[in-house]
């Protein structure tokens, strides 16, 4: 029988988890729910739930966790079958509320310090299809344009200076705890996140097997 992988991917902002949720989410063909995504398209389309989110994305802060929780739980009840997600969840009580609606089976805690996640983060720049480069680490080919469809790129909101600190922060108080529940209960694995995209895919595959 096939396993089922319900996975989660927690670290700071700029510590690729995104990137690394994404990659395993294909190498193990189960779908990847990134709900930072979810809610900036929700933004984007002005829908009632952007209208209610959209102060606390673009400073930084966390929505409501009855916003994401309502999210989450619909989208886990339609993929049962396996899920690797990134961005949830980011407090203790999401993290129980998780725990409580699903068996997880691996916990990836991505760790990097602070001066290497704003590096990255400033140097982000995102394209609306959803393409995402770094002006140093991964620049597009023309000036500030999509190497796909040529649109100009732009920086997210909440990957401005002022943010970033906020983000980078709130995420140090919160993580702790979330870690300490998960370690207690389920298969938490510590990946360090500063080698390379390919590097770091290759010692999560390892540490799942
Ligand atoms: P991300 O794309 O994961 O960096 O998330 C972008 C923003 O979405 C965060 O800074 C928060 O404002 C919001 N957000 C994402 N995930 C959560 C969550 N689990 N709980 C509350 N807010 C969240």
């Amino acid at each position: 029988m096939k396993k089922k992988y319900q996975i989660v991917f927690i670290g700071p902002p700029g510590s690729g988890k995104g990137t690394q949720a994404k990659l395993l989410s294909k190498y193990l063909g189960v779908p990847c729910v990134s709900i930072g995504r979810i809610l900036r398209q929700q933004i984007k389309r002005n829908t009632k739930v952007g209208q209610q989110v959209k102060n606390y994305v673009n400073k930084g802060k966390l929505v409501p966790g009855e916003v994401v929780n309502q999210i989450m739980e619909n989208y886990i009840k339609k993929h049962q079958q396996g899920f690797v997600l990134d961005g949830y969840p980011r407090e203790y009580r999401q993290a129980k509320f998780l725990d409580n609606l699903t068996d997880l089976t691996d916990i990836f805690e991505i760790t990097l310090d602070n001066k290497i996640a704003k590096e990255r983060i400033s140097g982000r720049r995102n394209c609306r299809c959803g393409r995402i480069y770094h002006i140093k680490y991964k620049p597009p080919k023309k000036n500030n344009k999509c190497d796909v469809d040529g649109l100009k790129l732009y920086i997210r909101a909440d990957d401005k200076p002022v943010a970033i600190i906020k983000r980078l922060n709130l995420y140090r108080r919160k993580a702790r705890k979330i870690s300490a529940l998960f370690r207690k209960k389920h298969i938490l694995h510590k990946v360090d996140g500063r080698p390379s995209i390919a590097e770091i895919h290759q010692s999560v595959i390892k540490k799942l097997k």
